[in-house]
């Protein structure tokens, strides 16, 4: 968990330097070229091959939109994070770098400073709330929940007032 929040701070840094204020200008392909990545959209399966001098991420255009956001931060979470074969890795290596990509691609799409600036506007209601952000930040319903649910957990006490709206 500690060499994840490192990434989570990485990240957010990265986006705050930036400084962007528009959920839908956060450069995704800035912070791919940072960690020697970069995308393609294609009508595959979703993938991400990880290579030293150049990883890429495979984006499947067949999907929704908000469904390509999610998956693009998560392959470049993976890029960022990993390298080698998912495939051939044993079962529970893999399992907890699912757990890592998904964590870290929440903190793509929606960084916490952003997120604490659209937060004050969405409705007063977890359900109302959740399809609010996940509009805003252009991702899945599903996404947005468990990256909000993270969001309470760490900002449970910075953000009392959100606690007490009967989130
Ligand atoms: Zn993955």
């Amino acid at each position: 968990m500690f060499v994840l929040q490192r990434y989570i701070g990485f990240v957010e840094s990265f986006f705050k330097n930036c400084n962007v204020w528009s959920p839908h200008l956060l450069p995704f392909d800035e912070l791919a070229s940072e960690v020697r990545a970069k995308f393609r959209f294609a009508p595959e399966k979703s993938h991400a091959l990880l290579m030293k001098s150049l990883s890429v991420c495979t984006v499947d255009i067949r999907s929704d939109p908000p469904e390509q956001r999610v998956v693009a931060a998560h392959e470049l979470a993976h890029a960022i994070m990993h390298y080698g074969n998912q495939t051939k890795m044993i079962r529970i290596f893999r399992i907890i770098q699912e757990g890592e990509a998904k964590t870290l691609a929440g903190h793509i799409f929606a960084p916490d400073y952003l997120l604490e600036e659209y937060i004050r506007d969405a409705p007063p209601f977890y359900e109302a709330s959740i399809n609010y952000l996940a509009y805003t930040f252009g991702v899945t319903y599903d996404a947005m929940r468990e990256r909000l649910d993270e969001f309470h957990r760490k900002y449970a006490e910075k953000f009392a007032i959100v606690t007490n709206r009967g989130y």
